[in-house]
């Protein structure tokens, strides 16, 4: 029996059998793009599964986005031979995070139908603090507030742990102050944010260590993809849960790991060792720990992401098995080569080796391109597409890969005057748009009666004559007795505090949520929900509309309804929306993706359209802003996701005249471009449509003796060339420290060749 591999393994390189079959104790798989890291930690649940070494409800595998883990909850499915029942912890931390809070949210103070809010709602919410603490909010904008508080969770801390410094920043010093009362705030109204959705959950382990216990002995295997884009937080969460403690280390305060993790880490709540514990804890199965990633690809640092949880991994987890894989099965060699070579600018790298054995003489280059403006620009990439779908190129094979999301539009635009078909994934969101904002509050309220962002929202939406002096009279009614908006408003109709048209008017109101509420339990929630945005007025308010916008509202609002057909329940509607950015796109339709390079990780097409590579935009300002090397070297990392999501063809865009805020503005060429190389790059001879700026161009100006002084030989390029003064100009045969870049040319040996790179 043992003799013979099952089918799933047979396909992997020994590496990748290696990482599979090690499943006892931690394995960390560094690698770079496409060599099958993802397919690795699939088919590795897949051979737990099989083995009978767990069940599906043993296994905690978390994704970077909802959609990665339901693609890898059918892999694993196709893998074992049939669907896999319930693997109910594969999910983003998030989304594990929820449901973790959903069973012991009393340990942290909520109720287990707490609301999670979305950065509208908590904007709002600490404007209203910030205004009840007497402070001007144009001084001190919540939403500047509220990406403090957003960086404090990603760090894990919690009010009493924040710096010094950053209290003292914000609010003449009341900075700690806010974050406590915003944190109060929060548990009266039963909700919490995105950044509590980790928090809580470390709070209550750390508080409980019986629940913790209860975890470790549920869990035997945990997996995580794109691991170099954890944040402190999410790596203490994943410690508490992979980490039994050892009796030596249960009361001892912090390791040498831990120094850079703030006081939680060290926090007084760590429960003494009770007797008894430390022998079952030898004698338990260990817990398994898969994590798999690539420093290359580490593109969240602006979101508290830290790469360095790789090199902490071999720390905190002593053993540690590390993997590497070097076979790339994504991409051809000159798109592969392309990306090694940019990102070999890159300083600090782990440094790793990468060949392709996908070479073929037909193979394109790839494709960089030059356009007058943006329009320009997505005109000629829609006429690309175009070609290929002509040539029976599937549409869903096509990536548009943005730096920011306003280049969007551009292409949503001509896409839809050339009847293509195209899904934005992750971009402004259908879920963000006001009508659906309205909508979602009235359900929520419905679902959550304390959801007082929600009421707030909805109580005069449409208008009922309950304006902001009403609002004001309950919101002191509620507070004085700590009770919600809504029971504050049953409560205070009963009274004559306000005047008898509100009274009669909020009576309605009532009345309306009492009634829906009953209704909850009995009636098909998509029947419930049409009937509360009738009953409500608020359908009746957009028919009445007379605007341009109104018919677009009310076909979002059918949309909507629609939407919850694929759930069992409101409520189980409402987390959806809550935690899915990326999922509410028709997925069978074939259509071109657009999104944003952030949200293209892990994923991979056939043809890659790269816009927009110009100096300002990518890199972007920001970066270039912040002057040091570290912002610069995220937006190479980034770049190099872009092109390694292709498979067969890359095009590569930059413009000449962009407006960037309604401003036109004459831009230089990316700096990034510089820093393709020759070999695997050719430059499209361009139309005459883009004058003598253009004129120039073409493969034999790009030829030149020195493989890596890319001269393009365009006036742009030039002032590009003159204009920076990066390191990025330094030539690379100057540069000392080099490590081996390998790009494999069909079997090694005398095809092989060597490009050099830095470490
Ligand atoms: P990224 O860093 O972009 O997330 P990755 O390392 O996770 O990439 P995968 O997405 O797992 O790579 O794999 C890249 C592609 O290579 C996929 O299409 C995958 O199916 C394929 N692949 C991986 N390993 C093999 C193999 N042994 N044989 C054939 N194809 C493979
Ligand atoms: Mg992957």
């Amino acid at each position: 029996d043992k003799a013979q591999r099952p089918d799933y393994l047979s396909g992997l390189n020994p590496e990748q059998r290696e990482a599979v079959e090690a499943l006892e104790g931690p394995v960390l798989v560094l690698a770079g793009a496409g060599t099958g890291k993802t397919r690795v930690l699939t088919t590795r649940i897949a051979h737990i599964l099989s083995t009978g070494r767990a069940f599906p409800s043993q296994i905690l595998a978390v994704t970077f986005t909802n959609k990665a883990a339901r693609e890898m909850k059918e892999r694993i499915g196709v893998l074992v031979g049939h669907a896999v029942e319930g693997m109910p912890w594969l999910g983003t931390f998030h989304s594990i995070g929820v449901k973790l809070l959903r069973r012991h949210a009393e340990l942290v103070g909520l109720r287990s139908d707490f609301t999670i809010l979305d950065t509208d709602d908590v904007v709002r919410l600490i404007k209203q603090l910030i205004q009840a603490e007497g402070l001007d909010d144009k001084r001190w904008p919540a939403k500047q507030f509220a990406g403090m508080i957003d960086t404090w969770k990603n760090k894990g801390l919690d009010p009493s742990q924040i710096p010094e410094g950053d209290a003292r920043a914000f609010a003449n010093g009341k900075g700690r102050e806010l974050y406590a009362a915003y944190q109060n705030r929060l548990l009266t109204l039963n909700a919490c944010d995105f950044g509590d959705l980790l928090l809580h959950p470390i709070r209550m382990f750390r508080a409980n260590p019986d629940v913790l216990k209860e975890y470790h002995g549920k869990f035997r295997y945990i997996l995580v993809d794109e691991y170099q884009d954890t944040n402190t937080a999410q790596y203490m969460w994943l410690r508490l849960l992979a980490q039994r403690p050892r009796p030596s280390e249960r009361s001892a305060s912090a390791g040498p790991g831990d120094a850079r993790q703030g006081q939680v880490a060290a926090a007084p709540d760590r429960a003494p060792p009770r007797s008894g514990d430390s022998v079952s804890a030898s004698k338990q199965q260990q817990i398994n720990i898969c994590c798999v990633g690539d420093d290359d690809q580490s593109i969240y640092g602006w979101r508290g992401a830290e790469v360095d949880n790789i090199l902490r991994f071999e720390k905190d987890f002593p053993g540690a098995k590390v993997i590497k894989l070097e076979r790339n099965y994504r991409s051809t060699e000159h798109i592969l080569g392309a990306a090694a070579h940019l990102i070999a600018h890159n300083e600090g790298r782990l440094g790793k080796t990468l060949f392709t054995e996908r070479t073929n003489p037909e193979d394109e280059k790839v494709h960089v391109h030059a356009a007058w403006d943006s329009e320009e620009e997505a005109r000629a990439v829609g006429e690309e597409i175009e070609q290929l779908q002509r040539k029976n190129h599937k549409l869903n094979d096509i990536a548009i890969l943005v730096r920011a999301s306003f280049q969007m539009r551009e292409f949503e635009d001509r896409f839809v005057t050339l009847g293509l078909n195209y899904r934005v994934i992750g971009g402004p969101r259908f879920y963000e748009r006001m009508e659906i904002r309205d909508a979602m509050a009235y359900f929520r309220l419905v679902c959550q009666p304390a959801d007082d962002l929600a009421f707030e929202r909805i109580v005069n939406t449409p208008k009922r004559g309950l304006g902001d002096t009403t609002v004001r009279t309950l919101h002191d009614y509620a507070r004085a007795r700590d009770i919600p908006m809504l029971a504050a408003a049953s409560e205070i109709i009963e009274t004559d505090e306000l005047k008898a048209k509100a009274r009669k008017s909020l009576f309605d109101v009532v009345a309306d949520f009492r009634r829906w509420q009953t209704l909850l339990e009995t009636t098909p929630h998509t029947e419930l929900a049409e009937q509360i945005l009738e009953e409500s007025g608020y359908t009746a308010m957009w028919q009445a509309d007379k605007s341009a916008e109104a018919p677009g509202r009310l076909e979002n609002l059918k949309e909507l309804i629609r939407s919850m057909e694929a759930f069992e329940s409101m409520r189980g509607f409402l987390e959806h929306v809550a935690l899915v950015m990326d999922a509410e796109q028709n997925e069978n339709m074939d259509a071109v993706s657009i999104m944003t390079l952030h949200s293209a990780k892990g994923l991979e097409f056939s043809t890659v359209f790269l816009p927009g590579w110009e100096e300002g935009l990518f890199p972007h300002q920001r970066a270039l802003d912040e002057g040091g090397r570290s912002g610069l070297e995220e937006e190479r990392r980034l770049a190099y996701v872009g092109i390694t999501r292709a498979k067969h063809r890359c095009h590569i865009w930059f413009v000449s005249n962009r407006r960037i805020h309604g401003l036109w503005q004459s831009t230089l060429p990316s700096r990034f471009l510089d820093e393709l190389p020759i070999a695997h790059v050719e430059v499209a001879e361009q139309e005459a449509s883009y004058g003598g700026y253009s004129r120039g161009y073409g493969q034999s100006r790009f030829d030149k003796a020195d493989p890596f002084e890319n001269s393009y030989q365009t006036p742009g390029w030039k002032r590009a060339q003159q204009h920076r003064s990066e390191a990025t100009r330094d030539n690379w045969g100057t540069r000392s420290g080099h490590s081996v870049e390998r790009i494999g040319y069909g079997e090694s040996g005398p095809r092989t060749r060597t490009i050099e790179g830095e470490l």
